[in-house]
């Protein structure tokens, strides 16, 4: 086979994928699917936002995971380092993983809009909505059992919830995988009360995890 039919190939693959169904049709693994994303995100300009970021933040963690978080957006350390929650959202997010036996290198991990909103301000709906896709296509790749959602923003785009405050700790579904909104850690951060309430919302994640009969990997 000659490589241009080879390129024929990849680029009948790439569109399939595209679309949302290279996942079924073609067996890749999933870190060179979720390698091939960052690798799209890492040269988009499709929002204002690729102007004022350093780096993207595309998303890190495990891709056969049972557990995926979802942010808003990165933020200064993010942004500096092109990795999500590494900062001082990221240390108390680690510490709420430990409580339920899980390390970073367990989950995947990641935001609805990959660049730094300038001055941390909230993603305009404009921004998520072109982002939303890179988003909608990690989910399909990984397929976790459950997805917990971090904050007002990422419980809003997801599944229309908007009171985290009265819908935290609740079961939703996003395309048939299990969701449960709670606070991001940079509220808990600055409203340390709050943190109980995310016990509360472990203990659930924790339940839930532990029914997932692992068809995801
Ligand atoms: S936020 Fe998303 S859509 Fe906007 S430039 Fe970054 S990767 Fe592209």
């Amino acid at each position: 086979m000659g490589d241009s039919a080879g390129d024929s190939i990849h680029d009948y693959i790439n569109y399939l994928q595209g679309i949302g169904v290279g996942y079924i049709w073609v067996k890749r693994k999933r870190e060179e699917l979720l390698d091939g994303i960052a690798g799209e995100i890492r040269a988009c300009s499709r929002c204002e936002l690729y102007h004022s970021r350093k780096n993207p933040v595309p998303g890190h963690g495990n891709p056969y995971c049972k557990l995926m978080l979802i942010g808003e957006a990165p933020g200064e350390k993010e942004d500096e380092q092109g990795l999500p929650f590494v900062g001082p959202s990221g240390m108390r997010l680690n510490l709420w993983l430990e409580r339920i036996g899980l390390k970073r290198k367990d989950v995947f991990i990641t935001n609805i809009v990959k660049c730094r909103p300038p001055h941390n301000r909230n993603p305009k709906p404009e921004e998520m909505k072109k982002c939303m896709e890179y988003l909608e296509r990690q989910i399909r790749i990984i397929r976790p059992c459950l997805i917990v959602t971090l904050g007002k923003i990422a419980a809003s785009v997801l599944l229309g919830v908007e009171s985290v405050v009265r819908m935290r700790g609740n079961l939703f579904h996003y395309e048939g995988i299990k969701v449960i909104p709670t606070y991001h850690p940079s509220y808990v951060l600055r409203n340390p009360k709050r943190e109980q309430e995310v016990f509360e919302d472990l203990d659930v994640i924790k339940e839930i995890l532990e029914e997932c009969d692992g068809s995801n990997g």
